[in-house]
């Protein structure tokens, strides 16, 4: 991610509302993709002050009204209660009844925001329902069953909500954004970090799996990842949560929960090359010459070594869990290389 600029010359960053120096409203301008400060119309709307752009501009709704966004909608685009290009795609929404949720909500809406950010530095192709795309795109964000008055309430139908995909549709469980519940997750499932991002990184590699790989490229995305029909995803699971990962998984597996089903590794592999794109758009933002690549695989695995040994230490120094792994085993490389030549082959004809 790189840092923006306020018309007061004060750094905005991707998160803003407000510039902290002159006090601007600041928003996202989808017209020239940068965060702006707002200057207020008398007719209603503000005008993005960024040099040489000037669009006319609106709040999304989510903005506007429910204080979890900070992105506009070109005015001739939209009408008071527009959404933006980041919060159509939600279909679920956290029950802003349940006190803490509109803060919950807030957090996934910024992990999703900078998800989005990272799918469109890759130009990998997305859309909603209407959008010609096909696998549309959408979010479920969501509580299990909550106890009401030391009694559980009844919902039968859904009392626990599972974190995942299913056809282009992800849920994620607002308690994802609860440290101390994440963390406890983490330890439990020998993670060596779990967050929130990672979450929308792992679940939208699912998403790509059904929208380039399925009936596309399945021979060979299972020639790389092995056989998703055999064992069958029940059957894999299963054994997992039987048997756990085995002991040589880091010799052939980003992450040991990646040795669960091909889907799995795909997910988690994806959510590495998505975690190593971030990574290094902002090592270079921020001046950090270590991060400079040629743009081809290897190429950006060495900068992101570079760049996470840097990390790592300055994490290690404040007593922070590492930031990238050390080494990647060749056979991981290699599920790389595939995802690295999917991308770039999503974004030469997209999917519309
Ligand atoms: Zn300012
Ligand atoms: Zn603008
Ligand atoms: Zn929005
Ligand atoms: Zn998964």
């Amino acid at each position: 991610m790189q840092t923006f600029s306020c018309r007061c010359g004060n750094p905005l960053f991707f998160e803003n509302t407000h510039c902290i120096s002159c006090e601007s409203e600041v928003g996202w301008c989808p017209a020239c993709t940068n965060i702006v400060a707002l200057e207020p119309l008398s007719g209603g709307g503000y005008r993005c002050t960024h040099t040489s752009c000037g669009t006319t501009l609106m709040k999304c709704h989510n903005y506007a009204v429910e204080n979890v966004c900070n992105r506009m909608v070109i005015m001739d685009e939209g009408h008071a209660d527009t959404l933006c290009d980041c919060c159509r795609y939600n279909e679920v929404i956290p029950d802003l009844d349940i006190s803490g949720h509109r803060e919950r909500w807030a957090a996934l809406e910024a992990a999703k925001r900078r998800l989005f950010h990272t799918l469109n530095l890759l130009k990998l192709p997305h859309g909603t329902e209407g959008d010609a795309i096909r696998v549309p795109l959408s979010f479920s964000f969501m509580a299990d069953a909550l106890p009401d008055q030391g009694l559980w309430r009844s919902t039968a139908s859904q009392e626990k909500v599972y974190t995942g995909h299913a056809n282009g549709h992800i849920t994620i469980n607002v308690k994802e954004t609860d440290d101390v519940e994440r963390e406890r997750l983490r330890v439990d499932m020998n993670e060596s970090h779990r967050t929130l991002i990672g979450h929308f990184r792992h679940e939208v590699g699912h998403y790509y799996w059904d929208l380039l790989v399925k009936e596309q490229d399945e021979g060979k995305c299972c020639q790389v990842f092995g056989d998703h029909n055999n064992p069958t995803y029940a059957e894999a699971l299963e054994q997992y949560y039987q048997q756990g990962a085995p002991a040589d998984w880091p010799t052939r597996f980003i992450s040991a929960y990646a040795t669960m089903h091909p889907w799995e590794d795909f997910a988690e592999t994806f959510a590495f090359y998505l975690d190593m794109v971030a990574v290094l758009d902002t090592a270079l933002h921020m001046g950090l010459s270590r991060a400079k690549h040629d743009g081809t695989l290897d190429g950006m695995l060495l900068a992101f070594h570079q760049v996470g040994l840097a990390v790592n230490e300055l994490n290690r120094d404040m007593g922070l869990l590492d930031l990238a792994p050390g080494v990647i085993a060749p056979a991981v490389r290699d599920k790389l290389a595939y995802l690295h030549t999917l991308i770039q082959n999503a974004n030469a004809s997209p999917q519309a």
